[in-house]
């Protein structure tokens, strides 16, 4: 690590609180919410036709074959909206993994095909993955190593030498299918950590591009780090983009001190960046966020209130107090602390029995890895014990509804729910705790939430729950139920106002400002300077 540029707190408070003025200033520039059509604007203008090229493991669009037709859809969830709007704006070209059954059907052997599918204005360049191509980099390497060990879970991360060999393998076809995509001086924007090595390969192949990748998961301290055996590898392929972003400053942190232990580099911690054979990376943090206004809108409608009512009818609802949970079901998110927090609730305060339901809306997700089978089967065991232990006639403590539901149909939950919990061990940012404040109307609802999220930074309003603290996670359950409803009104005020101001496009509009003052700045210099 780099004592000496360590040893100046001073110095890190002034630089911090110059970015804290830099952020507000930002915020205050807009004198508006930033929206997708601003967003559009701005890419507009300051990509002034300098060529993006996205690349994610998922792809916006995806084709599939129904009743013997194609059918096409989007993929859900107000990030990839956000990069959609972008890649739009700039006639972009997006490099992806192409998973719909019925992908190549219509993108043919170059595994291009123009997109939105009905008003295309950007490219989309799919990559054939086999299962074996799957199963090593997106099930081994990416979910049963580097997931596991970049949350606190205490879940052991799986290191399989075959794995990483596949890593990198379709990490190379990605950087090759974007340096075939890029034209010269284009910005390449890379999504997660299913793409570590890719900003180094590309170094290699184009240093003329400008690359930024987003890490949207926690990055550990240094000694959980250092037990990954390609630890060197990764850190390296990382600090071949020019901006690496994280949610939080404190994940820019220790990816920095990791850096520190780890590599040859120089650390400045007064500029956050490391630089490293002659090229210097920036370290920053954008914390992501949802399309408030939309949800909003979405959340008003009347539509929205008449699917709630239905909704009450058909689980038995009405008139009991419902509380929330949407989550995928991953270890990392708490839920069997949750079951065991509101059985304790129940005990402690009976009079709650027969008047308040937890609904627990849960995505199986990575189903091929044990670690994932296990706690679905925990969550349904502790479900049918509470329901065996505790229900009433038609009354039940929790109801499990296991699936996806599209966004349109999360929205009428969110609004019935009188409190909605977030009880992750460990989580980047978590949206579900965003959707539910800009869902939730001004009126009420409370929010729990996990300090372990990074969402937690934000909204500051929110009852903390520890899930490791089973009996104060009951009387926060408690609190929450006896909580008048001027308090939640006020608490949820405040949320909103940071949500809406901080929403997605604000933050894709910091990411972009960012990158392109570099790619400028590489036009002018050719290489960027360290
Ligand atoms: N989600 C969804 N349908 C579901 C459950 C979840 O569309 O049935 C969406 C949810 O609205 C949110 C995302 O999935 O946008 C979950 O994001 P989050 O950051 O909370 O957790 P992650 O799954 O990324 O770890």
């Amino acid at each position: 690590m780099d004592d000496e540029a360590r040893e100046h707190p001073l110095a890190r408070l002034v630089r911090a609180a110059e970015r804290a003025a830099e952020r507000a200033r930002r915020t205050e520039d807009l004198g508006r919410s930033a929206t997708r059509d601003t967003l559009r604007e701005f890419v507009e203008q300051r990509f002034k036709g300098r060529k993006l090229v996205l690349a994610s493991n998922r792809e916006p669009y995806v084709h599939a074959w129904k009743g013997g037709a194609i059918t096409w859809f989007r993929a859900a969830g107000g990030m990839s909206i956000a990069l959609d709007s972008m890649a739009s704006a700039c006639g972009a070209a997006w490099v992806c993994h192409g998973s719909g059954d019925a992908d190549f059907a219509v993108a043919g052997g170059s595994g291009r095909v123009r997109v939105p599918p009905d008003r295309p204005t950007y490219t989309l360049r799919r990559l054939a993955l086999s299962r074996a191509e799957e199963r090593g980099y997106y099930d081994g390497f990416s979910n049963a190593a580097l997931w596991p060990l970049c949350h606190v879970s205490y879940v052991r991360p799986r290191f399989h030498h075959p794995d990483w060999l596949t890593y990198q393998a379709v990490n190379a076809r990605f950087a090759e299918a974007i340096a075939e995509e890029a034209p010269p001086g284009a910005v390449v924007f890379l999504q997660d950590y299913h793409l570590a090595l890719v900003g180094r390969l590309l170094k290699r192949l184009r240093p003329d591009l400008t690359s930024v990748l987003f890490w949207h998961i926690p990055w550990p301290n240094p000694e959980i780090f250092r037990i990954c055996p390609y630890k060197e590898e990764v850190l390296d392929g990382l600090l071949g983009n020019d901006i690496l972003g994280f949610h939080l400053r404190y994940h820019a942190d220790n990816f920095m001190e990791t850096v520190g232990l780890e590599l040859e580099s120089q650390l400045d911690w007064d500029g956050l960046s490391v630089a490293r054979g002659g090229h210097r990376t920036r370290v920053r943090s954008y914390p992501i966020s949802v399309d408030f206004d939309a949800i909003r809108r979405q959340a008003d409608a009347p539509a929205a209130g008449e699917a709630a009512r239905v909704l009450r009818r058909v689980h038995g609802l009405e008139d009991l107090k419902v509380g929330l949970g949407v989550d995928r079901l991953d270890y990392t998110k708490g839920i069997p602390e949750r079951l065991e927090a509101l059985g304790r609730l129940f005990e402690a305060r009976p009079e709650w029995q027969g008047r308040f339901t937890f609904v627990q809306i849960g995505v199986p997700s990575r189903t091929h890895l044990e670690d994932y089978q296990a706690v679905v089967a925990d969550i349904e065991r502790r479900c049918e014990e509470l329901n065996a232990r505790l229900a009433q006639g038609r009354w039940k403590p929790v109801l499990l509804l296991k699936g996806h539901q599209d966004f349109d149909a999360l929205v009428p939950w969110y609004r019935l729910a009188d409190l909605c919990v977030v009880s992750s061990l460990h989580d980047g940012m978590n949206l579900v705790a965003k959707e539910y404040v800009a869902a939730s109307g001004e009126n009420g609802g409370v929010l729990l939430l996990s300090p372990f999220t990074g969402a937690a930074r934000e909204l500051e309003q929110a009852l903390s729950v520890n899930p490791y603290d089973i009996e104060s996670f009951a009387q926060a359950f408690a609190r929450a139920l006896d909580m008048p409803l001027e308090e939640q009104a006020a608490r949820m005020r405040r949320m909103r106002s940071r949500v809406s101001t901080r929403n997605i496009y604000a933050w894709a509009e910091d990411l972009c400002r960012d990158v392109v003052d570099l790619a400028e700045n590489h036009d002018l210099e050719g290489e960027t300077k360290p």
